[in-house]
């Protein structure tokens, strides 16, 4: 229930949120669509989680996108929370629905989105996922849901082995360890498709660091799908380019994550193409 003609307000949760590209794009999309809703930056720390989301129903926001680091402490404060967001085990949009707070994860359906515009169909395919943070899980889930078999790997096997423990159940078959070592990783490329690089590795300002152990070669086979957009060209997927296999920049799913909350939101289609305009011209001046 809003005032008749009052603005519609959405915002980001999280802290520090002043680097994010999510205005440029969504507000860029309202217009577009010649919406009266506004996107808005919105820095919670830790300790005022819960008057925040409460401040949702309070304000009557149509919703929020929830960041770092409060993907998973938002949870309690919700009304009900999505399967999909429970089995990742992390929100990143809470819609208001007529003061019922939902919490969803777009983050999983994102990254499909982006998978398969960039021409690859998960359906049957092996594919190694590195990392096993908040991005890791997001990606095996819906690697998993997507029929997709997955191997995984990551820095601290104790993470990667709760993940794929957490994963029991989402597909035909659960998540297959690889030690973080050259030799498994390099074995487990020669049979894999896809690499999607989970990791906050090659980000900003590291950005001549690569998540693979060293003396990795990369088979010109493999499609590989780089998570971090912070460069858009990191050194992994200079290094697949040169050995002859597929780059996928981390914007897609940016974008996509984006474009499902939007979604949600209005219940209008996402304009993709306004948004994506967006979201690039944001991150070029950043
Ligand atoms: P996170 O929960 O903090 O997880 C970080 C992951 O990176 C862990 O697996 C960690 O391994 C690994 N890692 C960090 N430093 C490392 C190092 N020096 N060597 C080896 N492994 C290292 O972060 P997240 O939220 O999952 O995000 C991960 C990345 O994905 C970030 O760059 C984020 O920007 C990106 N992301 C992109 C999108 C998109 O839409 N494109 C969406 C979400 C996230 P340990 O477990 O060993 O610490």
């Amino acid at each position: 229930m809003s005032e008749q003609g009052a603005p519609t307000y959405v915002g980001l949760i999280g802290w520090p949120v002043a680097h994010s590209r999510s205005p440029a794009m969504h507000n860029a999309a309202f217009r577009a669509l010649g919406l009266n809703w506004h996107y808005l930056l919105l820095p919670v720390v830790p300790e005022d989680v819960g008057d925040a989301v409460r401040g949702i129903r309070a304000l009557r926001f149509a919703g929020c996108n929830v960041t770092v680091p409060h993907k998973q402490a938002v949870v309690p404060f919700l009304d009900e929370v999505s399967p999909t967001a429970r089995a990742i085990g992390a929100v990143n949009t809470i819609l208001n629905r007529d003061g019922r707070l939902m919490g969803e994860n777009t983050d999983a359906e994102g990254f499909l989105r982006a998978l398969r515009e960039a021409g690859f169909e998960p359906r049957g395919q092996q594919a190694l996922v590195i990392g096993a943070g908040g991005a890791a899980r997001a990606v095996v889930y819906a690697l998993l849901r997507a029929g997709a078999n997955v191997w995984l790997t990551n820095r601290t096997q104790a993470r990667a082995i709760a993940l794929a423990e957490a994963m029991q159940g989402v597909g035909h078959t659960p998540p297959r360890l690889v030690p973080f070592a050259r030799q498994a990783v390099q074995t487990t490329l020669e049979t894999v498709s896809l690499l999607v690089n989970a990791t906050s590795v090659g980000m900003v300002p590291h950005t001549e660091a690569v998540p693979l152990p060293e003396g990795v070669r990369l088979p010109a086979h493999l499609t590989v799908n780089d998570l971090v957009y912070t460069p858009r060209q990191t050194r992994l997927l200079r290094l697949t380019a040169d050995a002859g296999a597929r780059p996928v920049d981390g914007v897609g799913m940016l974008l996509h994550q984006g474009a499902a909350a939007f979604e949600q939101w209005t219940g209008h289609p996402a304009p993709l193409d306004v948004m994506r305009a967006a979201l690039e011209d944001a991150l070029r001046h950043s």
